[in-house]
């Protein structure tokens, strides 16, 4: 149910895993061995006496609100505070590569106007610091409920 804020969760800077149709019982099992906190809008996972037990420890998060407000509350709820960003796709660390390892795979006029990239440690996915980052950087800085604006995020130099 929470593919979107996870998305936005890891742009925020936490490891957020998603899985489409996992079963409760998985679910809960791979937070355990994660260590990850279980985010869910159903209700019935968070009646479980291992759940109130918090083994594992679990949120509830609102379906009925838009990604980017769950991810307001959570980080309100939480005290999450904005951390370097990871990769959106997967939840992979983003690390620096040299502009020369990125020539033929950044796309020719963003290789042109840009120097630093980054790299998912995860999925390999590249990264830069272009108009879709921006969009996103702009809407996170919207809603950061806890740290002031420390300028770039992806990831903190
Ligand atoms: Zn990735």
């Amino acid at each position: 149910m929470l593919c979107g804020m996870s998305r936005w969760l890891r742009a925020w800077g936490y490891d957020a895993s998603w899985t489409y149709g996992i079963a409760d019982d998985d679910l809960l099992q791979q937070a355990r061995v994660t260590g990850r906190v279980v985010l869910t809008a159903d209700a019935g996972i968070l009646r479980r006496r291992c759940v109130r037990a918090a083994d594992p420890p679990a949120h509830a998060v609102r379906n009925e609100d838009p990604p980017l407000i769950q991810l307001q509350k959570l980080a309100r709820q939480l005290q999450l505070p904005r951390r370097a960003m990871r990769c959106m796709r997967c939840g992979g660390g983003l690390v620096e590569v040299p502009k020369a390892q990125v020539r033929g795979e950044a796309p020719p006029r963003t290789f042109l106007w840009l120097d630093r990239f980054w790299r998912c440690t995860a999925c390999a996915g590249l990264f830069w610091r272009g108009t879709h980052f921006q969009c996103i950087h702009t809407r996170l800085q919207a809603l950061d409920p806890l740290a002031p604006d420390s300028g770039q995020t992806l990831p903190r130099d």
